[in-house]
């Protein structure tokens, strides 16, 4: 589709500060120019009055589990659930089989992207080889095969040493480094958040300062190193107020907060509901409200999903026994507007900020997260209004596990647009 208008939507660019109703025009994939009432000869027409135009959202923590678990999810069923979503832009988490540490694997899973992805896929390579946390993975090799970062995600990299090294390295790519904060002696087998809730289930509990003590860690280490460094999925207090400290430091450190950590807490949990079963796990009430408060100060950057896509067969297991993870590219959306916008906590303005500036100031991405004539055209049309109602069912992940399964929100997603054709449409 080479010519496509979108007239009089609020369109939101907290890059450049517009806010205003106007047209975007979009030629041949890029943004042509944005204003009002445009003359845009033989371009599709679309009315977005009453709607929000926002520069393509950008997820950059996701599991899409290929190659190797793709009864669990692919890279085209994930990409479908971005775009359901109103994510244009998504990253994937290494942890695939085999694990994304060496060109190799990156090359596949761009080649794959381009063939089978709807969204704009980017991939993370490993920190170590296989993730093993011993030996460094080919960092040089992976980020000229198209990685925009590193990390082990799933597990920590223990090693204190090992992580030094990987932050001299990153730094010499100009990469960041995402680290998953947990000391795995202290979370020992913990299935829960340490507290009155896991005493009284009687499960193990994973306390916070399991996350605490290697966010301090890393912190000392980016301080030390210069690295650009981030904390996936943030959950505790003490470690949003840390990358606080940090940052009021001048540390190159940034962190980012998934839907579910700003929504739920421990006592949330239908008691054994795998579903609920994520790590870091769903923290005290506390936790959740610092990390409300961390969006809302701008300690924390960014909102990513966090996307698990785990089979059926493996959730049903019992509590203890089922894999961490749950699915969450498309109701992040409609999470942040009730819990942030809605509830006044946040304006509409900073909440596109932490789906698309946000994300991309992280990763140094230049022409995307913001809407500049000549750059993609990446865009994110949504209803802050609309009422739906989640069916996992109907999910275009492979998945099912989601704790927001009949959750009916307060809007979401209209359409999706990438690279100037519609990945999605609301039906
Ligand atoms: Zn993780």
């Amino acid at each position: 589709m080479p010519k496509l208008v979108i007239r009089n939507g609020r369109v939101i660019d907290p890059a450049s500060g517009l806010d205003a109703v106007r047209d975007v025009f979009c030629v041949n994939g890029y943004i042509a120019s944005i204003g009002e009432k445009l003359y845009a000869t033989g371009a599709e027409e679309i009315d977005a009055s009453g709607l929000i135009v926002a520069p393509g959202f950008i997820d950059m923590h996701v599991h899409l589990r290929e190659p190797g678990f793709e009864h669990a999810e692919t890279i085209e069923t994930g990409a479908r659930a971005a775009a359901a979503g109103g994510f244009t832009s998504i990253c994937c988490m290494p942890n695939t089989s085999p694990v994304n540490d060496s060109a190799t694997v990156t090359s596949y899973i761009v080649d794959r992207a381009k063939r089978d992805a709807v969204v704009n896929v980017f991939p993370i390579g490993a920190i170590t080889k296989n993730s093993a946390g011993e030996e460094l993975a080919a960092i040089g090799s992976m980020k000229q095969a198209g990685i925009v970062a590193i990390s082990d995600d799933g597990k920590p990299v223990m090693n204190a040493r090992v992580m030094r090294r990987a932050m001299e390295y990153a730094r010499a790519f100009n990469i960041p480094v995402i680290d998953h904060c947990e000391d795995l002696h202290l979370s020992s087998d913990g299935d829960m958040h340490e507290g009155g809730v896991s005493v009284r289930l009687g499960l193990r509990g994973i306390p916070s300062s399991s996350e605490d003590v290697m966010v301090a860690r890393d912190l000392l280490l980016a301080e030390l190193t210069g690295a650009r460094y981030h904390v996936a999925h943030i959950s505790s207090e003490r470690s949003v107020e840390m990358v606080k400290f940090a940052k009021s430091k001048g540390l190159a450190v940034t962190c980012e907060a998934t839907p579910h950590h700003f929504t739920l807490a421990d006592s949330d949990m239908p008691p054994y509901d795998s579903n609920f079963k994520m790590k870091p796990p769903l923290r005290s009430g506390c936790d959740a409200g610092a990390v409300t408060q961390g969006l809302v100060s701008g300690a924390i950057d960014a909102i990513a999903t966090d996307h698990a896509p785990h089979s059926g067969a493996d959730k049903m297991q019992e509590f203890e026994k089922c894999p961490f993870g749950i699915i969450g590219l498309e109701t992040a959306l409609g999470l942040a507007l009730e819990r942030l916008v809605h509830a006044g906590r946040l304006s509409l303005n900073k909440m596109v900020e932490l789906f698309t500036t946000g994300p991309a100031r992280v990763l140094g991405f230049q022409g995307r997260g913001r809407l500049v004539s000549g750059g993609p055209a990446d865009l994110t049309i949504f209803d802050p209004d609309r009422t739906w109602t989640y069916d996992v069912n109907r999910s275009h992940s492979k998945s099912r596990n989601s704790p927001f399964d009949g959750h009916t929100f307060r809007g979401g997603p209209v359409a999706t647009i990438v690279n100037g054709e519609f990945a999605w449409r609301v039906q």
